[in-house]
């Protein structure tokens, strides 16, 4: 099972913001969608940073409430590990994993085409260990 089978079923949208953009509009943001991150992306739709929930419960912790007036691009992380298409779903768990982050934007020539999240991907899994199980029920059911 790769990337692209759960984005078959999810959909291509990624759901966006810009880096001038508030903390308190990312907040509404992600309550909107309910969702736990936003790909930050500047001109040209370029990714340019990724803000989650996460980074906003830190600095709020740091900073009080105030802290909801500055941009997002003062707590987003710049650095962006992506995933393309073809991977296994298994090479994203690693990633997710070893990384300790629970989103991964798929990339395709230079352009978003998604995103996955973890519990994106241990949906996945489980189905694939659901259609595992009933292939070994039939086997001994046959055998
Ligand atoms: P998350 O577990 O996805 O809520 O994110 C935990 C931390 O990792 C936050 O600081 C995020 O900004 C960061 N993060 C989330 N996804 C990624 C990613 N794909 N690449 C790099 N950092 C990420």
């Amino acid at each position: 099972m790769t990337v692209n089978d759960i984005l078959r079923h999810k959909g291509n949208q990624v759901i966006t913001i810009e880096p001038t953009a508030t903390l308190a509009a990312a907040v509404r943001r992600l309550a909107q969608h309910r969702i736990g991150a936003l790909l930050v992306t500047g001109a040209e739709h370029r990714i340019v940073g990724i803000i989650s929930e996460r980074d906003i419960v830190r600095v709020l912790d740091e900073k009080g409430p105030a802290a909801l007036g500055a941009p997002v691009a003062e707590v987003m992380t710049r650095r962006v590990v992506t995933c393309d298409r073809n991977e296994t779903i298994a090479e994203i768990m690693e990633r997710i994993t070893s990384g300790r982050f629970r989103h991964v934007p798929v990339i395709e020539h230079g352009r978003l085409v998604g995103i996955v999240s973890i519990g994106d991907v241990v949906k996945a899994r489980l189905g694939e260990l659901e259609h595992e199980q009933n292939a070994l029920r039939e086997y001994i059911r046959t055998a």
